[in-house]
């Protein structure tokens, strides 16, 4: 009740005090400052994934602006050298508003990734969304066949099926490759667990799926309950340690981070930037109200 009066009001509530909770989880305004701090992630042995804060959009010319700011990090990026990928969430280039246009803008981020042999994820939002974004990656697969992946959420009841239905698309050396994460909408209970034992289970079945059928994953958690059992599916099917990765999101539990990669598994470190770091952080934190204790917590250990 009052995690969710928080993230009611949170909106509300002045920049400077949202930001004393953000600053934590986003790597700045600026290209400079996602650079930096991905430098920093890298020199710890981290890989980053990059990604321009922003999602739903009114019109296409944001669109079109959105993309042309992926070009700009992309060849900012390869520049610096760093050791990263991108990250794309299709709404912010016009996927509820013109499904084809919003596949021409991330072809041409993708095409511009290929040219450097590099990579775009493309993330999964809202379950209004989870069929036009698989179509959307089936597209992109076909024609970049090394150079995109997909999320899946293990909370969506659907998702096993989605990942059998999926394996069509893996042929000799071109691997699928898929974030794995427990999905962070709120969904209604027809389509996707609530539980939290039972999301848990999908993952790891999810996971144990991959495994077994060579794809790689991304195993995005930064809960130890999935990566205790993420570490025993690596040790019962010998999977190495290229064959996979574990993902966090920047700033969060770096504790467990520092467990997992001195164990000498890899890591990546979702890097997120940009003007719209309060847009981002008050609608994270209104889909997920119980993080919202955590600003209170941030006030207190400045
Ligand atoms: P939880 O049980 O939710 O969290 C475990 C613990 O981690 C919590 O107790 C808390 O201490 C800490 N924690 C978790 N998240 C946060 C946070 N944001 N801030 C502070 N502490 C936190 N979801 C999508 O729907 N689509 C995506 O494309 C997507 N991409 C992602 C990419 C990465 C690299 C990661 C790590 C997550 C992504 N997510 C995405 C979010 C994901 O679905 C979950 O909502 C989120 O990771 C929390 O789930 P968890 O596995 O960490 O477990």
């Amino acid at each position: 009740m009052f995690n969710k009066l928080i993230a009611a009001t949170l909106p509300y509530m002045p920049k400077k005090l949202v930001w004393i909770f953000s600053k934590r989880y986003i790597a700045g305004e600026t290209i400079e400052e996602a650079i930096n701090a991905s430098k920093e992630l890298n020199k710890e042995g981290i890989k980053v994934t990059v990604d321009l804060l922003g999602e739903f959009i009114e019109d296409l010319s944001q669109a079109t602006e959105n993309k042309e700011a992926y070009l700009n990090i992309i060849e900012a990026f390869q520049e610096n050298k760093i050791d990263g990928n991108y990250s794309v969430k299709p709404t912010f280039f016009g996927l509820l508003i013109d499904e084809e246009v919003c596949y021409q803008n991330i072809r041409t981020v993708v095409a511009k990734a290929a040219e450097y042999d590099n990579f775009v994820r493309v993330d999964m939002e809202d379950s209004l969304c989870v069929d036009r974004e698989i179509k959307l990656f089936r597209r992109l697969k076909a024609e970049f066949p090394n150079n995109v992946g997909l999320v899946v959420q293990a909370y969506l009841k659907r998702t096993l099926d989605d990942l059998s239905n999926m394996m069509d698309m893996q042929n000799g050396s071109s691997k699928l490759n898929y974030r794995l994460c427990k999905g962070i909408y709120v969904e209604p209970a027809e389509i996707a667990y609530k539980k939290y034992e039972k999301v848990n289970e999908n993952f790891i079945k999810g996971l144990e799926f991959m495994f077994q059928n060579d794809v790689y994953p991304g195993i995005a958690t930064h809960d130890k309950n999935v990566v205790e059992p993420a570490f025993e599916l690596i040790k019962k099917y010998n999977v190495p340690k290229d064959k996979y990765e574990f993902q966090m999101l920047y700033g969060v539990t770096p504790e467990l981070r520092k467990m997992i990669t001195d164990k000498g598994h890899s890591m990546r470190v979702y890097v997120p930037f940009g003007k719209d770091w309060f847009g981002y952080s008050t609608r994270r934190l209104k889909e997920n109200p119980k993080m919202a204790m955590l600003i209170i917590k941030a006030l207190f250990n400045r």
